[in-house]
């Protein structure tokens, strides 16, 4: 009887060892709107009466993004890895930063195994480009589709994102080895 336990415990560190390692991760980030600037979310333009205030280009969705996918490997933050004291990152194209965060994961030699990105924005409407972002962050990340979700909302004109003065996004993701 004790033998078949010592032979059960063996079979199931095995199993265990060869289990893959799953991390999880979190990012949120906040920007304040101004009228007159561009306006960038998951890598795309959006023809939008106000955009963010940014050292980059403000892309606040893939800003949080970045953040999940660091957070997962504890990695730091955004700001530890694109500094925007740094003029290298003045105007820069978030969807490099996402790349080259993507890099970091893969150095760690883990895969994205999906992310759930949502946007809170009283204004413009965003729907019309969830696809569009969905497509671009895939491309960007190297995995499909159908493993990014982009999900738009308002607050019910409640908050600092009701009144229009800013624009918020949480992400979260799932990586493994
Ligand atoms: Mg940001």
């Amino acid at each position: 009887m004790y033998g078949f336990f010592i032979l059960i415990l063996y079979i199931c560190n095995i199993k265990f060892s060869d289990m893959t390692d799953i991390r999880t991760g979190n990012g949120y980030d906040v920007h304040a709107l101004a009228e007159g600037l561009p306006l960038f979310l998951g890598g795309v333009r959006i023809d939008s009466p106000v955009g963010c205030i940014a050292h980059s280009d403000g892309d606040v969705a893939i800003h949080a993004l970045c953040d999940a996918l660091l957070g997962a490997l504890a990695l730091g933050d955004i700001g530890k890895h694109f500094p925007d004291s740094s003029d290298e990152f003045k105007g820069i194209d978030s969807k490099i930063l996402l790349r080259r965060t993507m890099e970091l994961i893969a150095g760690q030699g883990y895969h994205v195994c999906n992310a759930d990105i949502t946007i809170a924005m009283q204004r413009p409407k965003l729907a019309p480009y969830i696809m569009q972002m969905r497509q671009t962050l895939a491309e960007v990340m190297g995995i499909d589709t159908g493993r990014i979700s982009v999900k738009a909302t308002t607050t019910e004109k409640l908050g600092f994102v009701g009144r229009g003065e800013g624009c918020e996004v949480y992400a979260t993701v799932l990586v493994a080895q």
